[in-house]
């Protein structure tokens, strides 16, 4: 008998499988097994060539459902594009980073950061608008540190403003994000930087204060032993010992304290018996 009236009904079945949210258990999956890579060995590897294969067989499906998937694909489609994705997938992860949904522009972000740690994507491909944006800190801790991953290129340590946005970094209140621009400003290694990373050594927490006196003494080599040396009293074990590697390192015959004005040196801090200024430390000749 023909259900006259009922017009909501379709005679059509759904299509027995949703692909995208298949591979969401599938990411799922791939995710909760990393942390016991060693035990499931060669299966797991296996697995995620599999996962690989998948993404690739359905790439059509997933870069729409990327583009213009529901609510609840489109982040999904956007997460297998940067598990699996190549050259292919990289313009459409591009393109969601203009996305008005700030949390698929999260998603694009750190499936372009996963593409450019298997060598698919490079810093050219983050545009700075997106860096500055997490530089404002509008996104998650994880983002702003795939964002920094971009922001160590070499390009952007050309890019004087945003080094600079980078060492207001250094005062932000959150812990990981002045660990974060330490890291980078000593990647980036501008003597522009020098002064930041000078305020940076007396920084609460011991991660900041070993990136900086790292990124002084790759600025400013054995020039940097000022700054060096008060830290071997530092209450930081860590630090301590960074330092004294450092030391080691910008003066292997070690040092000697040196009176900036008239060249006089004494195997001992102190002023100067001559002019009474400072005695500086150097690298033993
Ligand atoms: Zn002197």
């Amino acid at each position: 008998m023909l259900m006259l009236g009922c017009v909501e009904q379709t005679p059509f079945p759904e299509p027995p499988e949703d692909i995208t949210l298949e591979l969401r258990k599938l990411l799922a999956f791939v995710q909760q097994a990393a942390w016991k890579q060693e035990e499931y060995g060669e299966d797991l590897k296996r697995f995620i060539e599999r996962t690989v294969r998948f993404v690739d067989a359905h790439r059509d499906r997933l870069l729409k459902d990327a583009a213009s998937g529901t609510a609840e694909v489109r982040p999904v489609a956007i997460q297998g594009l940067g598990f699996a994705g190549d050259g292919w997938s990289r313009e459409a992860l591009i393109r969601v980073l203009d996305d008005p949904d700030p949390a698929l522009r999260e998603r694009a972000i750190q499936a372009l950061a996963l593409l450019q740690s298997r060598g698919k994507a490079g810093p050219a491909d983050l545009p700075r608008n997106r860096i500055e944006e997490a530089l404002s800190s509008t996104f998650s801790r994880e983002v702003v540190q795939a964002l920094f991953f971009f922001s160590t290129s070499p390009a952007y340590g050309e890019d004087e403003a945003l080094v600079g946005r980078i060492e207001e970094r250094l005062a932000h209140p959150a812990r990981e994000a002045r660990v974060q621009a330490a890291r980078t400003l000593a990647i980036h290694r501008r003597e522009r930087s020098v002064p930041a990373l000078r305020r940076a050594l007396s920084d609460s927490e011991p991660l900041v204060r070993i990136n900086a006196v790292s990124g002084l003494a790759a600025i400013l080599q054995s020039g940097a032993l000022p700054q060096v040396i008060p830290l071997l009293a530092d209450p930081d074990r860590d630090v301590v010992q960074f330092s004294a590697e450092l030391l080691a390192h910008l003066a292997p015959r070690g040092i000697v304290y040196r009176c900036a004005a008239d060249g006089d040196f004494h195997e001992q801090p102190g002023r100067c018996g001559k002019c009474g200024a400072e005695r500086i430390p150097v690298p033993r000749d």
